[in-house]
Formats: structure tokens, sequence, C-alpha cells
């Protein structure tokens, strides 16, 4: 049997808050019913924010709603606050997402809190949503936790610290974030090696941007040190609208042509995650789409993992 790897489309929330222009409902509820016909069994497919910062996520509890009804779809949100994480629990939520900035600047620009109290809004979102009656798996994600456009040069010893944070405050999973995609593979192994020193198996994702070109570099840097678990976008969208410079994800194409390649199972037909393209172009035409897969086509020598 080969191992499995889970690869968590994000395009629908990370990838869609750089878009330009705006991404109708019913076209992001077309895109997303392509990918889980693909085989993507899990999508972090919105984010409870304030309209007003980033008005593409809206009608989040819409798709949240709408995404329940598909077949074997772990459902994920991005909630940044506890008021975001009672929005996504009454939406129906069956994980919630909570980004987590290690670096200051970063922090006060995407949350308007220091990373210290995002941390204690951390553990009031565990808290609340342990009183509720529906389990919800709380994930937190160590954001520029490999560097950082506004602070520069991230310190080990802060991401471990603030990864140690939220183990105590209680969150299921823990994630590291390259958010402005300026990692490279010796870093993400050193780092991973520290973070899951301090928090052991409580690591457990990889969120990786492309900016330098290592992206795929660094999944497979991540994918030697055990992690299991990577978010990416179809196509590469994405990037933060409070992080400058920030480029999209890692390609899902191109990430699971990797994965297949090398034997780990995905459970996702690349053909049909090629073909959800045509959904995404169709709801953003004007939005550059990225990854070799998907140029190149799918090689003769490709068999998936049995
Ligand atoms: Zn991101």
């Amino acid at each position: 049997m080969a191992e499995s790897v889970t690869v968590r489309e994000v395009g629908p929330r990370d990838g869609l808050q750089m878009a330009k222009t705006m991404m109708s409902t019913e076209a992001k509820q077309r895109w997303i019913g392509a990918l889980v016909a693909a085989g993507v069994r899990e999508i972090e497919v919105g984010s409870f924010v304030s309209p007003k910062k980033v008005p593409q996520m809206a009608d989040s509890a819409a798709i949240v709603r709408s995404s329940l009804a598909l077949p074997e779809l772990h459902v994920v949100a991005l909630v940044p606050n506890l008021r975001g994480a009672q929005d996504a629990y009454a939406a129906g939520a069956h994980r919630v997402s909570i980004p987590v900035s290690v670096s200051e600047g970063h922090s006060r620009s995407n949350v308007n809190r220091s990373p210290a109290e995002q941390v204690a809004e951390a553990g009031r979102i565990v808290e609340w949503l342990r009183g509720q009656n529906r389990k919800v798996i709380v994930e937190a994600g160590c954001a520029t936790a490999f560097g950082c456009s506004i602070d520069g040069v991230i310190p080990v010893s802060a991401v471990v610290a603030i990864a140690e944070g939220l183990a105590e405050a209680g969150v299921d999973a823990l994630a590291l974030a390259d958010t402005v995609g300026y990692g490279n593979p010796a870093q993400i192994k050193a780092m991973i090696r520290a973070v899951r020193g301090a928090v052991g198996d409580k690591l457990q994702g990889l969120h990786l941007h492309d900016t330098m070109g290592l992206g795929i570099a660094n999944a497979f840097a991540g994918l030697e040190e055990g992690i299991r678990h990577f978010d990416a976008a179809l196509a590469g969208l994405g990037g933060c609208p409070f992080a400058p410079g920030a480029s999209g994800n890692i390609v899902t194409e191109d990430l699971v042509f990797m994965l297949e390649s090398m034997g780990f199972k995905t459970g996702i037909d690349l053909g049909r995650l090629i073909a959800a393209r045509d959904f995404l172009h169709e709801g953003l035409p004007a939005e550059p789409m990225h990854g070799q897969t998907a140029k190149a086509g799918i090689p003769r020598t490709y068999a998936i993992a049995a």
C-alpha cells in the first residue's frame, strides 16, 4: 500500500483574496465541485474576515454551506478571530484554520494584534468551540515562519515560541506557513525539526508560496521530514494582501504530479484536476494561471500510485 499524503486545496481562500476581480458565488461553487470531482478531499473554501477587508470572502458562509453537500469533503475555513470562528461554526465548517503570524509587522497588518495577542485569541477560539455540541478541528498556521517582507529574518526560536504557545492554547494541529515564499529547503528542514522537537506530532502541515520558485523544492524538503499534509492552490493562485511581495501558492497540479510520481497516494486524478482549471478560468478570466504540469501535459511515463 502506498503511503497517503493529503493535498489541501486553498485556492478558494488564499487564491481569491488577491484576485483583482470578484468571483461569483456560483462560479466558486462550480470550481469547488470540479475539485471534489477530481478527488480533492480537503478544501479551504473561504475566510470569515470582514468583507470590508477582503470583499472576495463575503460569501464564505454560503460557500461553506454548499460545500457541506459535496461527498466526503472536509470543509475548512480560515478564521482570524473568535467572531469568525463563531460564524464558521454556525455555517457548519468541519475545521477552522487560525493564522498566527510570527512576525510582529505581518501580525499587525493581518489581524491588528501582536503575535502574543493572536495566540491568546486562538485560546479563546479553542475554549469557545469546546463548549459547542459539534466537534470542530482547530488548526493554527504559524504565518511568516520562514521570513517576512515587513520584518525580514524570523528567528527559529520565535517560531518555536509561537508554536509552543499555540500547543498550550489547545489547538489540535499546527502548520508552518511560508506566507511570503522566502524559505529554502534547508531552512524548511531545520524549522520542522525545531518545531517538532517542541510540540511533537501537533505539527502536521506545510503551507508554501512559490515567490522565489522554491515552492516544490520546499515541499519535497517537508516530505523528507515526514510532513504528509500540504496546502496548494490550483494554477498557483494566491498571495497575501497584507504581506507585500507575496506571490501565489505552490501549484496543486505540480504537487500532485510530484507526489504521485514518487509513489505517494493523494486520491486525486491529475487529468480531472487539470480540467478543473477551466472552471477557475471561467470564474476569473483575467487571472494568470500558473503550473508546469498543465502547460506540458501529463507525460506518458506518469502512473498513479497503487
Ligand atoms: Zn498563503
